[in-house]
């Protein structure tokens, strides 16, 4: 049965999980992307599959501790915005603003975690039953505190976590990370450690991907860039691209930090901002850490691969800048010269950034574009895009072919968090 034709502009991972839904539902697929399927923000992110990352950035008290970034008063701080006079970014920090509610943040935590956590147990399915190959390893991802303080701290947040989204981390205490990780340093505070969580090579998830989308007939066709929509009467009836126009009987558009610069064509003025953020790739050293691992004061996460080691993090609201900036992923070295016991050796070490597509309030828009009634939004997935993707892409498939969704999507529709 084949529904009709079905365009996926945006060859992330998000777009990827959305061409991967529609084939299977039926539809006939194709995927467009202005640049290399795969290779941008999807490209050498962390790797964390986190049903655990429910918390968005906006928790009550983020403003207080963003001031003084936003001041420039912690020069090389984790997360940094380089004022700028656009007013889409002073727009987004006000609605960031207002979302640093407890109530508004559980909310969004809850639905996050219906959406993260479908979408690791179809991690599960795609690497068992579709054989793609991405390094999947569930095993969890832990939280390191240097102090035992902090650590202790947190089992407050852990207890609401439990309270409000059902799943809880397992307290580790300083002797025991020393022998669960005798690859880290020692007189550590203490970890926390998400069970639920997995990791994979995202780099190999994007190539593996395309593969099996391939197989399954769906197209691929790169540099290739939207520049218009064309239609009557609500519905779009063909794209105009770089390579000339397409038809399409629906459109999804999953271009994640580039879609607020699509407003004019899609009617809606999407809050999203670019949050930059590096990594670094270096060879896995022959004493390497079990798990993944996220060092809380330095913001930085460290992710073990077969063959290689990461260490990837900051946020830097910096518009749409290109540029590697030393001092940033110099504050990655200084991570891990910090908590790993064979120190950090840069031989062939890549560097890399993406722009995250930040959200004010930490959730993705998966809704109809407001000018059409055949045309999909899947943007915005903050932090945790390849964690959400497959749930997200089934969602888009069940909205674009009229089937019953798999999870409530009220809280990511666009009602009253666009204007
Ligand atoms: C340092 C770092 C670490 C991270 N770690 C993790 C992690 O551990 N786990 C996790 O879940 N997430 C992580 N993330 C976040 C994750 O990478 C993103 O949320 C995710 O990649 C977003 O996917 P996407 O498909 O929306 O966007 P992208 O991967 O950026 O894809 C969007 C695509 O749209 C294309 N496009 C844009 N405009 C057009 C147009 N007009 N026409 C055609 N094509 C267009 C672009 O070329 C691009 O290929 C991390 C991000 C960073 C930066």
């Amino acid at each position: 049965m084949t529904r009709g034709r079905v365009i996926v502009v945006g060859g992330g991972v998000i777009g990827a999980a959305c061409a991967h839904w529609l084939v299977q539902e039926g539809w006939q697929v194709e995927v467009i992307d202005r640049g290399e399927f795969g290779a941008a923000c999807s490209a050498r992110n962390c790797g964390l599959i986190a049903p655990s990352h429910v918390l968005p950035l906006a928790m009550p008290g983020a403003i207080r501790a963003t001031l003084p970034m936003l001041l420039r008063l912690r020069g090389n701080a984790p997360l940094t915005i380089r004022p700028r006079l656009d007013p889409n970014l002073f727009s987004w920090l006000a609605r960031f603003a207002l979302s640093c509610r407890a109530d508004q943040a559980w909310r969004s935590a809850v639905a996050l975690h219906g959406l993260l956590t479908e979408s690791r147990r179809q991690y599960e399915r795609l690497a068992t039953d579709d054989g793609l190959n991405a390094e999947w390893t569930p095993g969890g991802c832990m939280v390191v505190y240097d102090q035992e303080q902090h650590w202790e701290e947190f089992a407050a947040t852990n207890a609401e976590i439990g309270r409000h989204c059902g799943f809880e981390a397992t307290r580790i205490d300083a002797g025991e990370l020393t022998r669960r990780e005798p690859a880290l340093v020692d007189g550590l505070g203490g970890a926390w450690l998400f069970e639920c969580d997995g990791h994979l090579d995202p780099g190999r998830l994007m190539s593996a991907w395309r593969d099996l989308l391939k197989r399954r007939g769906v197209a691929v066709r790169e540099h290739c860039e939207l520049t218009g929509i064309d239609g009557a009467a609500r519905r779009a009836t063909r794209i105009l691209t770089t390579q000339g126009p397409l038809e399409a009987d629906a459109l999804v558009i999953a271009t994640g930090s580039w879609t607020p610069l699509l407003a004019r064509m899609l009617g809606v003025r999407l809050p999203i901002q670019p949050g930059k953020g590096y990594s670094l790739t270096v060879r896995r050293p022959e004493m390497c850490i079990r798990t993944p691992m996220i060092f809380e004061s330095a913001r930085v996460a460290i992710t073990p691969f077969a063959a290689a080691l990461r260490v990837g993090s900051t946020m830097e609201f910096a518009g749409y800048d290109a540029e590697l900036r030393p001092k940033r992923l110099e504050l990655l070295r200084r991570a891990a010269r910090r908590y790993l016991r064979s120190g950090y050796d840069p031989t062939g070490e890549e560097p890399w950034y993406g722009w995250r597509p930040m959200t004010p309030d930490g959730l993705p828009f998966i809704d109809l574009a407001p000018r059409y009634d055949n045309v999909w939004l899947a943007a915005g997935h903050n932090m945790i895009g390849t964690s959400a993707a497959p749930s997200t892409g089934r969602l888009i498939c069940e909205l674009v072919s009229a089937l019953p969704p798999h999870v409530d999507p009220a809280p990511f529709r666009l009602e009253g968090r666009v204007t």
